[in-house]
């Protein structure tokens, strides 16, 4: 099974249903065939590497099912990437073609392009042009065939490019939709990046296999958000935890658009917004946690309890292990099933040291996380990336343990705390903190003591204007850990 077999299925079901934005089944699949052709006429076969370097737009779908369709690997490229790191990923991922657009050219023309590059404006046009034949008797890919490249958003060193197959993709579509119940009669807004695994492998591709309609937003603007999910269709909406914050920062009691299911992942979602959000919207966020070499393991149940501050358990076929508990029981996150990317694109090093194999077999994905399993609420909890643990004098601390309690304070909008060096210690933490007014930060320390162990108490608090973060709105604690 692949996208494209999920995607046929549903055009079959109901061609003139819409399937993205105002586009329907039929002609997405049409356009796709006719996108496909132009790129082979370009020269664009099987195997060969499409970069996708625009912004959110009907054209990065046709662009993406177009690759797919020819057999070819797309390369979803993270648009506020620059000349390091988009020549990076071009010239590791050895891309055959570049999609850009008006927008991107600009950063696209700065790096040096020895590969075919296709505007999203020109090729959007290929796919309403009826004088183009749809393409014709090309094989449809196996389902272990590389179907796309995501490079890591890495924190180290030079990121990594993710290999999934188009049967990896087809099982991530297939775990989301039937765990969240995804029908045809669902429509789903996102403003998440198509380039990204959140967007891409659960919105966009979980929406075609279940039948339904998507609308994609080019960025997250929480005004035109509100307006899209107040539209009556709009049953669903996935967003990173900061989105949830400006939705909230938008809506009273009583005047939240009514919705069948809210998702969030990338990041921790604190139990205060989860608190928050199911006061105002009368319904609770169900978190789920994923990455991109394995999609999503772990999701709080659809019909069942959704305790804040845990992302529940395995979506079906995913096996989960925490791997060299402590006493605590918190230990690294180990992943297994068919949702497992296949390796890093020409790097058998780091594919090699990503996995550990079992005697019978079984290949589990290191996924560098920090888990538990409590076996009283029967959940999981995400405890932290191992690199961001903090080992002061001897003590574990978990930096989203303290982040938690620093976010509760009143006035605290965000904080993130990181692990600086100290002669005496080992390591001391350092929170950076976002406020919405000033505090003493006396008493937020006071507030604190009363609450956390005296070795996992930030040894200095720093308040900034804003914290850094990437595109997903996740937080970069490496240009924190630099300012120190
Ligand atoms: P990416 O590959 O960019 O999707 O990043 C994946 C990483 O995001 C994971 O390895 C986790 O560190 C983090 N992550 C994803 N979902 C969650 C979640 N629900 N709670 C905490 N961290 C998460």
């Amino acid at each position: 099974m692949t996208i494209l077999d999920q995607l046929a299925a549903s055009r079959a079901d109901r061609p003139a249903a819409l399937a993205v934005n105002e586009v329907s089944y039929d002609d997405l699949c049409v356009g796709m065939l006719r996108v496909a052709w132009r790129l082979r006429e370009l020269g664009l076969g099987s195997g060969d590497r499409i970069a996708l370097y625009c912004e959110n737009r009907i054209g990065f779908v046709y662009a993406y099912l177009a690759a797919l369709r020819l057999g070819a690997i797309a390369v979803p490229t993270n648009v506020l990437y620059r000349r390091t790191d988009l020549s990076h990923v071009l010239d590791d991922a050895d891309a055959a073609m570049m999609l850009a657009s008006e927008q991107t050219t600009p950063n696209a023309q700065e790096v040096d392009n020895k590969r075919t590059l296709v505007m999203a404006e020109d090729l959007e046009a290929w796919a309403i042009d009826p004088s183009i034949a749809p393409l014709d008797g090309v094989p449809l890919p196996d389902d272990d065939a590389p179907a796309i490249i995501i490079y890591t958003s890495g924190t180290t060193g030079r990121s990594k490019g993710a290999v999934l197959s188009h049967g990896n993709l087809a099982t991530i579509a297939t775990q989301v939709s039937s765990a969240w119940r995804w029908t045809a009669r669902d429509t789903l807004a996102i403003a998440l990046p198509l380039f990204h695994v959140h967007g891409l492998g659960a919105g966009l591709n979980g929406s075609l296999a279940a039948g339904g309609r998507i609308i994609i937003h080019e960025r997250f603007d929480a005004t035109k958000m509100l307006a899209t999910l107040r539209e009556p269709d709009v049953t669903m909406f996935f967003g990173v935890p900061t989105m949830y914050v400006r939705l909230l920062e938008q809506i009273g009691t009583g005047d939240a658009p009514t919705l069948r299911l809210c998702v969030s992942g990338s990041a921790a979602l604190s139990p205060e917004i989860h608190a928050q959000f199911e006061e105002r919207f009368g319904m609770t966020i169900l978190e789920r946690y994923g990455s991109t070499e394995f999609g999503f393991a772990l999701g709080n149940r659809y019909g069942g309890p959704r305790v804040g501050g845990s992302v529940g358990v395995p979506f079906s076929g995913v096996r989960v292990r925490i791997d060299a508990p402590d006493s605590t029981g918190v230990g690294e996150i180990l992943v297994s099933g068919p949702n497992v990317f296949i390796g890093y694109w020409r790097n058998s090093e780091a594919s090699a040291a990503a996995f550990v194999v079992d005697a019978d077999g079984t290949r589990w994905f290191h996924s560098g996380d920090l888990g538990a399993y409590d076996a009283q609420a029967q959940v999981y909890r995400i405890v932290g990336r191992i690199k961001e643990l903090i080992i002061s004098g001897g003590f574990n601390v978990y930096p989203l343990e303290v982040e938690t309690e620093i976010d509760r304070f009143p006035s605290v909008r965000a904080s993130a705390v990181v692990g600086v060096p100290d002669a005496a210690r080992g390591e001391i933490a350092v929170a950076f903190i976002e406020a919405d007014a000033a505090f003493e930060v006396e008493s937020l320390l006071a507030y604190l003591r009363e609450r956390l162990a005296s070795f996992k108490l930030p040894k200095r608090i720093e308040v900034v204007d804003a914290l850094p973060r990437n595109a997903l709105g996740k937080l970069e604690k490496s240009k924190l850990k630099a300012r120190v």
